[in-house]
């Protein structure tokens, strides 16, 4: 099975109102250069013998990098983990440059994830980016001169949008030729700005009916341009699905490296220092990074394999599971079973997966799994 490395870049130029991601606004350029050498070191240390492997870099904001240390970064990359079958990048319109995208052409960098989330200065504004539209536009098309493999994300069921302005950033993204599009609703998390300007009655999210009609737009105007989804919030032209992301999909195995990365090994799960200072000065010192470990019953494996593999359109096959794991998953079956008499899965070619007109709710379906 293919593995995943992950590497995270946990800073932002300025945090996002809806974001409850693990990253900071709070770096100046002497942190950045130490957490690029403790990843290095934590890197070198932690790497693994594998033969068929993704790479890919995260955050955050990675192209927050300085052009100098993302060539650092990327070399010590190449030089370790030469042959990626996948290598891909996130980046923010702000700050990426014609000499990143150079640097990472250079080294090996075979796909650019590109956070656009909108194209609507109004809705970039609502979510605390701090592009434009324009500079979304300018940003987009110059990494697609350096990179056929580009994804794009959006964010649709921003408050005040309706399904004729998603439409408009739908169209305006695949104006720029995507290989791959992420489209994601908008979580409220808890504590963030955003969440309390709708608490507070300051800002109206769409209404269910709209966000429906919003939820059903994005595969059919997608489509038109030969983009498939492959995954719940996750479309993509034949062949370019995200092979990375594809291993969490699959309950894979994956290494994660920096400030709050978490990876998956052995049956076991370790959890890397939070704080990205505490971080550099545990990498710094000699002390392992990973603060916490947990190791998977088998029916841990089973339930979390069938979980993620029921986000896809492929859907998950219980014999393969229980091959995979050498576990029990009958009581998977019984689950998956009750839930399809009860129209809420259905069965392909032996594989079960959640029907398309149910994918907006597939959160409570999964919710029903894992409570049952
Ligand atoms: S760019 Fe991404 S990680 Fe950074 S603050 Fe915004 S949403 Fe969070």
């Amino acid at each position: 099975m293919t593995k995943g490395l992950y590497l995270h870049i946990p800073f932002c130029k300025m945090k996002c109102s809806y974001c409850d991601f693990p990253s900071t606004d709070t770096w100046d350029e002497e942190l950045l250069s130490a957490y690029v050498k403790a990843l290095i070191s934590d890197l070198r240390a932690s790497l693994l013998a594998w033969d068929k492997y993704t790479i890919y870099l995260g955050g955050g904001t990675p192209s927050i990098l300085t052009s100098a240390l993302l060539e650092e970064l990327l070399s010590v990359l190449k030089e370790l983990l030469p042959d990626p079958i996948e290598f891909t990048i996130e980046a923010n319109p702000e700050s990426l440059t014609k000499e990143k995208l150079e640097i990472m052409v250079q080294a090996g960098v075979t796909r650019v994830s590109l956070g656009i989330q909108s194209f609507n200065d109004r809705f970039l504004a609502v979510l605390g980016r701090i592009h434009t539209g324009e500079g979304a536009r300018e940003k987009a098309k110059t990494a697609r001169e350096y990179f056929d493999n580009l994804s794009l994300d959006l964010i649709f069921g921003i408050p005040g949008q309706t399904p004729e302005e998603l439409e408009r950033d739908l169209e305006e993204a695949l104006s720029l030729e995507p290989s791959h599009l992420s489209a994601y609703s908008l979580t409220l998390e808890a504590k963030t700005p955003l969440a309390r300007q709708v608490e507070g009655g300051n800002l109206t999210l769409p209404r269910e009916e709209e966000w429906l009609e919003m939820f059903h737009l994005i595969p059919e105007k997608l489509a038109e341009r030969g983009l498939e989804r492959y995954e719940i919030s996750n479309f993509s032209l034949p062949g370019k699905e995200c092979l990375h992301n594809l291993v969490y999909w699959e309950n894979g195995e994956y290494l994660g490296i920096g400030a709050s990365a978490v990876s998956h090994l052995e049956g076991r799960r370790l959890f890397r220092e939070k704080d990205p200072l505490a971080y550099i000065q545990r990498v710094f010192q000699g002390i392992s990074p990973v603060v916490d470990e947990e190791t998977l019953s088998p029916w841990h494996k089973v339930l979390e394999t069938a979980i993620v593999g029921l986000r896809t359109t492929r859907g998950i096959d219980p014999e393969a599971i229980e091959k995979r794991w050498d576990a029990e998953v009958s009581k998977l079956k019984t689950i998956l079973e009750d839930l399809e008499a009860q129209g809420l899965l259905e069965r392909v070619n032996n594989r079960w997966r959640i029907p398309e007109r149910l994918l907006p709710v597939a959160n409570d379906i999964m919710v029903r799994i894992l409570e049952a």
